[in-house]
């Protein structure tokens, strides 16, 4: 600790009121799906989210979204949200005091059901299934981190769950939060308009998607593959099959032996 300019030790004075003046009120939808969104720039939401059909559904209040500043809850004058990491290093470290009083403000707020997760890189590989199930829950708590992260305290006080979006760094959680809310939010009841979609894509039964064609037959000489144009749709449905798994055998092995090893087939 020695090294770090500043102490991590130092006593705090916390202002009794918080500036509520800078937050997003909870909307009162209390049977809408709601997502909550702890983050340095609430200005970047509902960013995509804002557009198309997840765009429509929030307007519609089928969803909704509720950003909590992270720097409402900073310390002092200038609203310190990040210090040096304990041990030396680069970069900073978002506080867990301040943090945490963002976790308490959001949750207040939250049903007690919705999961409460920190976007990081560390985490849990963000998957169909788990968009599912935050689309069951009555909602979600995303935390982004910024800089190199979360004082690991506050992870541990809360028992946060961490969720990766990949195998790469980002430069803040915003981006894997809207990822994650896309993914849940397209599966909540009408936000698409043919909820049979959800049931065939990509990964709803371990497999991945057929190819799909449309309007014109025939495009720089390729034509549509004749069964599709067949109207037989026993002989259509069995070449959707045998493409899905043609194309997950050779792409996604990992995905393919899961799928073999569940069904039980050799
Ligand atoms: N020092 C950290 C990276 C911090 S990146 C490490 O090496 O693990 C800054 C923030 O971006 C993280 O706190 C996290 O909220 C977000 N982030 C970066 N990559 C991410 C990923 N693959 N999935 C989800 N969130 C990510």
């Amino acid at each position: 600790m020695s090294d770090a300019p500043r102490s991590h030790g130092r006593k705090t004075i916390r202002p009794s009121l918080k500036p509520r003046d800078l937050m997003t009120e909870a909307p009162a939808l209390a049977r809408a799906w709601h997502a909550q969104v702890i983050t340095l720039f609430p200005e970047a939401f509902p960013g995509i989210l804002g557009l198309s059909l997840t765009g429509k559904a929030l307007q519609q209040e089928l969803w909704q979204l509720q950003t909590v500043p992270l720097r409402a809850f900073g310390e002092g004058k200038h609203r310190n949200v990040d210090d040096t990491p304990a041990g030396g290093g680069a970069g900073m470290v978002l506080r867990p005091d301040v943090m945490g009083a963002a976790i308490e403000h959001a949750r207040s707020q939250q049903h007690p059901g919705a999961p409460l997760i920190y976007l990081s890189p560390r985490g849990k590989p963000f998957s169909q299934a788990m968009a599912r199930d935050m689309a069951q829950r009555p909602g979600v708590t995303l935390i982004c981190g910024r800089f190199e992260g979360l004082d690991q305290r506050v992870i541990d006080h809360y028992r946060i769950a961490e969720v990766s979006i990949g195998d790469y760094v980002l430069t803040g959680g915003e981006l894997a939060a809207q990822v994650m809310l896309d993914a849940a939010v397209r599966l909540l009841p009408g936000v698409l308009g043919n909820a049979d979609s959800t049931e065939e894509e990509s990964f709803s039964d371990g497999l991945l998607e057929h190819p799909q064609y449309t309007r014109p037959a025939e495009w720089q000489g390729r034509t549509i593959p004749d069964v599709l144009l067949s109207g037989h749709h026993g002989e259509i449905a069995k070449w959707r099959r045998q493409q899905s798994e043609d194309l997950t055998r050779t792409r996604r092995p990992d995905l393919w032996n899961a799928l073999k090893a569940r069904k039980d087939v050799p």
